[in-house]
């Protein structure tokens, strides 16, 4: 049976080889065993029950929590020739019934339904008139209180479960955490084992973390690389998302705000605009993003600190999901931890030292001088022994070299001293640097000996230096004020008893555009823009997406390998018989036409 399956895959969805763990899974639930499915986001989730229903001779009911996500997965299979509907409240009368009478004559491998529309008495008999192989539960951890979309009709769907015992249950998630996957487990009544975890590393995304010095000149500067490209730009606040959003556009960019202050119409057409290619960029709150599959985002901006490691690797997983070069830059600042503390502190006991442990694992992220991903995945429980990734600024920054800091440190630590232990970096930097803000006026700072002593490194470099210094023991930081104290260390090294090594930073954003490993053939430019510019016209003309009629990575293909007959089409990736037949000779005319006026044979 896995054969068949293989077969599909080429035949179907024009994939030559299965990626991680498919394999597996699909032969699973054929062999009609419960399935867990942890994978990240953009791991191949949707074949592992697609693929298994075109085998099963009877239905597989999906559940799916959004209505755009839906769609999105009907609008795909549809064009590459499955039978596939949904039923839900965006259909009009007519639709909706003609959808129910295929369904009932078994004209349909997969039907889509939000877990209230599946709980439904009346669909529940009509269900139950069918043969239903398979029920496949999407986003699974809407299942647990512990996940961040509970959603409590989910917990109702084990009794689903009863009314088809021949049905098999896959359930599919992103989230990692242990405590959702037990409650997915054992509110499905999953027996004992068949749970399939795939590796959380997602390679083809470039990880960056620069200080956030003038952030909005940052992002503008990292937009000139990526022209007419998707991306997302992440915002703390809808002023920020609203500020950010003038700007760009007042200096011509393609782009449109979403966050919970716009009207649900105005979001709606935001996000169709943007994953139908009309409009490039997203600036936008945390709410942006959990309905999209666009599969072409190439950059995520974290213009502010994300709350957690959890919500970042969401928002950056939104990044790259065809496998190709994505990039995901983070604008950190320690202002935007004092942000994030202030919030903090407004929360109870419990809730505060939770938020801590997670504020804690963020910082080890940013200030790690390693491998990136090795913080990030251990905080999802992998052991990542890789030690290099390529793909991150670290990586990629060559060997940083130790050098002798005790002096800076000296004079930090005396500031520190001098100011009596109550203040924090800020404005020790301030008084290092000699500055004439009122605090240190005020504070009658200015008359310190160790006003103006700094003046050698800046501000950025300074704040990296004081981080160290708390790595290394020589101050603690008070949680709730931010106030730095000296420890018994740095008295060795006021007194000159103790040597302390570590980094000085070079003052320069490098530019990271297209660094570290290629996910992408080399292609002729001309042809490719040629290709995307016709479907983008097939997609208007048909109202859907262009990633739905081929993805980008199957132009690129084409414009790397111009292939010339309908054997060399098939081969490309994403193109399976049914798309050959519908698109096939269009994209060869072009691809004809081209390799003649420029000679290539
Ligand atoms: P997830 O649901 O896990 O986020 P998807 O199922 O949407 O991921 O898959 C992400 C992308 O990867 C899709 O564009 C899908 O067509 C593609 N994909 C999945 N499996 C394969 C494969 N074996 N080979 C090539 N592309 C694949
Ligand atoms: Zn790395």
């Amino acid at each position: 049976m896995i054969d068949r399956a293989k077969t599909i895959l080429g035949d179907v969805f024009g994939y030559d080889e299965f990626r991680s763990l498919q394999k597996e899974i699909i032969r699973n639930v054929l062999k009609k065993r419960d399935t867990l499915v942890i994978m990240p986001t953009g791991g191949g989730k949707s074949l592992c029950y697609q693929i298994p229903a075109l085998i099963f001779k009877g239905l597989t009911v999906v559940v799916s929590p959004l209505i755009s996500l839906m769609k999105d997965q009907v609008e795909q299979l549809t064009e590459l020739g499955v039978p596939a509907v949904f039923l839900n409240s965006s259909l009009s009368n007519e639709e909706y019934s003609r959808n129910v009478e295929r369904v009932k004559k078994n004209g349909v491998k997969l039907l889509y339904l939000a877990p209230e529309a599946l709980l439904t008495p009346g669909m529940l008999s009509m269900l139950s008139s069918l043969q239903v192989d398979c029920l496949a539960i999407d986003e699974a951890h809407c299942i647990s209180e512990w996940g961040h979309d509970f959603r409590p009709e989910y917990r109702q769907l084990v009794g689903v479960r009863s009314r088809f015992p021949s049905a098999t249950c896959i359930a599919l998630t992103a989230t990692a955490t242990p405590r959702v996957q037990e409650d997915i487990k054992s509110n499905l009544k999953f027996d004992a084992s068949n749970e399939f975890i795939a590796s959380f590393n997602r390679e083809n995304l470039f990880i960056q973390i620069a200080s956030k010095n003038s952030p909005t000149s940052q992002t503008i500067e990292f937009l000139k690389n990526y022209p007419d490209q998707s991306g997302i730009i992440y915002c703390f606040s809808r002023r920020q998302v609203d500020d950010l959003y003038e700007t760009l556009k007042s200096k011509g960019y393609s782009v449109r705000p979403y966050h919970a202050g716009l009207s649900d119409t105005e979001r709606a057409r935001n996000q169709e605009l943007f994953i139908r290619d009309d409009v490039q960029i997203i600036v936008a709150t945390i709410a942006f993003g959990m309905g999209i599959n666009k599969p072409n985002v190439r950059f995520v901006i974290h213009f502010d600190l994300p709350k957690n490691i959890e919500t970042y690797y969401q928002e950056i997983g939104r990044a790259g999901r065809d496998g190709l070069r994505a990039h995901c830059l983070l604008l950190f600042s320690y202002a935007d931890i004092q942000k994030i503390k202030y919030f903090i502190n407004q929360k109870d006991d419990h809730e505060q030292r939770v938020a801590n442990i997670h504020l804690n694992s963020l910082l080890q992220f940013v200030e790690t001088d390693g491998c990136r991903r090795i913080p990030l995945l251990t905080y999802f429980g992998e052991d990542y022994s890789t030690e290099k990734c390529d793909m991150c600024d670290n990586c990629l920054a060559g060997e940083k070299t130790f050098v002798d800091i005790t002096v800076p440190a000296q004079k930090f630590l005396s500031c520190v001293k001098r100011t009596d232990e109550i203040f924090g970096a800020n404005h020790i930097i301030d008084v290092l640097r000699g500055s004439q803000s009122k605090k240190v006026l005020k504070f009658g700072h200015a008359n310190l000996s160790t006003y103006g002593i700094g003046k050698e490194y800046s501000r950025k470099q300074w704040f990296h230096l004081a981080r160290q210094f708390i790595q290394k023991g020589l101050m603690i930081q008070d949680t709730k004020y931010g106030s730095l104290k000296l420890t018994g260390k740095a008295y060795d090294v006021l007194k000159g008893k103790e040597a302390v090594l570590g980094i000085l930073e070079e003052e320069h954003l490098h530019d990271r555009k297209g660094k570290g490993k290629k996910y992408e053939y080399e292609h002729d430019h001309v042809l490719f823009e040629k290709l995307r510019k016709k479907r983008k016209e097939l997609a208007d003309k048909a109202g859907l997406p262009p990633y739905v009629i081929f993805p980008d990575k199957t132009l690129i293909e084409m414009a790397a390998f111009f292939p010339r007959s309908e054997e060399s089409l098939l081969r490309i990736h994403g193109v399976g018989a049914v798309k050959y037949s519908k698109y096939g000779t269009i994209f060869l005319n072009i691809i004809n036409e081209y390799c003649r006026d420029h000679h290539i044979e």
